[in-house]
């Protein structure tokens, strides 16, 4: 497909803000690149399929090099512009406007070479990689049309601004593949294709296999990772029961951060977190442990991996181990200062087979049987079987004395559901004011503080939509060594920036914060319509993503229960 006809649509898809209008259009478009399904990676803004950890690794600046070297225009003049235009796509269009006015060129790339191009820059490395990688992107820039060089760059850079999540793709693909007549088999078929997606994380091989009316093909992989399942929140014992029914399990809610630990059969080990990030390496004692103490084959397990004080025995909060997830050197020192147990909760795949259809009372039996466990290193999660509240009550009291977050209670029969929020367990917690939330933009600071970024926007979502809900300033450090500083944050979001309005940053949705807030008022001073009242800084959650973070939805609740 030539790259101009994809740009056609991306255009028309920018120019709507309507997620209906959007869906159609793709719809449409689909029908186009049956042949070719991996143009969707393009239409997401990506280049490999969801879950493929490959970066890019173009910064802005590299881009900018890129564009002042096709363009001929010196990087001073393009970083002028970029300050005036705040998006560098445009930025590129308009310079290789000017220079395609003198030059002739032929409409003849195609979206295979721009995807082509762009998949190659995360295979370079080593001496003289910044070069090859200019010479990739120049050479699109340099066949492409001013409106084309717009969305190479954007797309080189990870920031395409058409609107298009996995919510839209999913609803394009019914809309191309089924035409459903009616709601209900709309409902349906959105949910056959999404449970896919969850399984796979891969778009292109969901559309493939819709077209082609395979999608009971799909299956898990060990290695290839799959979206967790998520849980929704009970206020009490009494809600819990009535989401799960009776008899329930109820389970200690570890303080800690989930791993899915997957073994496949020729004996690899791969860890991925909720985000779907591969942080294998950084946890050699948890590959250890599965190797040592989980007696299948192959597997895919889910557990909540627990710090504790190697001294003194005791749990730690997740505060205490949320640098060995980042760490990418010291790991050893790391392994013995900050060592981890294994609380398994579940499995999903064992020798083979896969296990999310099989009741969760199946699936506890066969870790229970499978796994040979070993204290501080790996254990079951403590569990109780219970029709009773006051039981159950007095299981939630004895997690909270033992340091952990509350309890989670769990439907004995349900399946598992990757990436859904369904009732099949749910979390129950006292009430801790405190949200996750995003960083969504930043402001430098003065004096001593010039040079640091101190002032943090922070969002929640309604659905894949941001809402802006308080700015963050208080609660980090001022020296590193202290816990995570002004300094270490303002590194981190440096390489994220949208956007620079005199002191004001937009940042990429990336960075996910736990903040704490004394009460929620109703605000017209930010988009959400609430304002978080003394919000602090509490934690760097990077084993959260944009789907983790607090919902408006939670956002009211909370807000209705302090009236
Ligand atoms: P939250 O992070 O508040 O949404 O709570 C859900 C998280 O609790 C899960 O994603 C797990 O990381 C964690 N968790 C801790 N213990 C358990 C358990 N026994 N079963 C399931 N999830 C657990």
């Amino acid at each position: 497909m030539k790259y101009s006809d994809l740009c056609e649509v991306y255009e028309r898809l920018e120019a709507t803000s309507k997620g209906l209008e959007k869906t159609k259009i793709l719809a449409e478009f689909l029908g186009k690149i049956k042949n070719e399904p991996q143009i969707i990676y393009l239409i997401q803004g990506r280049v490999f399929a969801d879950y493929d950890e490959r970066i890019l690794g173009i910064s802005q600046q590299l881009a900018i090099k890129a564009i002042s070297k096709a363009s001929g225009i010196n990087e001073e003049g393009i970083v002028k512009e970029f300050k005036k235009i705040g998006d560098l796509g445009k930025v590129a269009e308009k310079l290789m406007q000017n220079k395609k006015q003198s030059t002739l060129f032929s409409e003849k790339l195609t979206s295979q070479k721009v995807l082509a191009n762009l998949q190659k820059l995360s295979t370079l490395e080593g001496n003289g990689t910044v070069d090859k990688k200019m010479g990739l992107i120049i050479e699109l820039l340099n066949s492409a049309s001013d409106k084309e060089a717009k969305y190479i760059i954007r797309t080189v850079i990870g920031d395409l601004k058409i609107g298009i999540g996995s919510g839209i793709l999913r609803d394009s693909i019914v809309e191309h593949c089924f035409s459903p007549e009616n709601i209900e088999k709309k409902r349906e078929k959105s949910e056959e294709v999404q449970s896919a997606y969850d399984t796979t994380t891969d778009f292109a091989e969901v559309f493939e296999k819709t077209c082609k009316n395979k999608l009971k093909e799909i299956s898990l992989s060990p290695g290839r990772p799959v979206k967790v399942m998520l849980f929704p929140k009970a206020e009490n014992i009494e809600d819990a029961f009535r989401i799960t029914g009776k008899p329930a399990a109820f389970e200690y809610k570890y303080d800690g951060f989930r791993m899915m630990i997957n073994k496949d059969e020729n004996g690899h080990v791969k860890i991925f977190t909720r985000r779907l990030d591969n942080v294998t390496n950084q946890f050699p004692d948890a590959v250890k442990y599965v190797n040592e103490y989980v007696n299948a084959k192959s597997f895919i397990i889910d557990c909540e991996a627990v710090g504790y004080n190697p001294k003194t025995k005791e749990y730690m909060p997740f505060q205490a181990i949320s640098q060995r997830i980042r760490r990418k050197y010291d790991i050893e020192r790391l392994e013995k200062e900050l060592p981890i147990e294994l609380n398994v909760f579940d499995i999903i795949f064992c020798d083979g087979k896969s296990l999310i259809q099989e009741p969760f009372k199946k699936r506890r039996e066969l870790i229970e049987k499978v796994i040979k466990q070993q204290k501080f290193k790996i254990v079951l999660a403590k569990q109780i079987i219970t029709s009773d509240e006051k039981k159950a009550e007095e299981f939630f009291d004895k997690a909270l004395e033992e340091g952990q977050e509350g309890l989670m209670a769990k439907n004995l029969e349900a399946p598992y559901k990757p990436g859904a929020r369904v009732g099949y367990a749910v979390k129950i917690k006292p009430k801790g004011n405190d949200f996750d939330l995003v960083i969504t933009g930043a402001e430098w600071g003065n004096g001593k503080r010039a040079g640091w970024l101190t002032s943090f926007d922070v969002s929640c979502r309604n659905g894949k939509e941001l809402l802006e809900i308080g700015k963050v300033s208080t609660g980090l450090k001022e020296k590193e060594k202290e816990g995570t500083s002004f300094m270490e944050l303002t590194k981190i979001l440096k390489k994220l920036v949208i956007k620079e309005e005199g002191k004001h940053l937009q940042v990429k949705p990336e960075v996910v914060i736990t903040v704490q807030y004394q009460n929620i008022q109703k605000s017209p001073s930010y988009s959400s319509g609430f304002a978080l009242r003394f919000p602090r800084f509490k934690m760097l959650r990077p084993d959260r993503g944009i789907n983790d973070i607090a919902t408006i939805q939670e956002v009211e609740r909370e807000e209705e229960k302090e009236r």
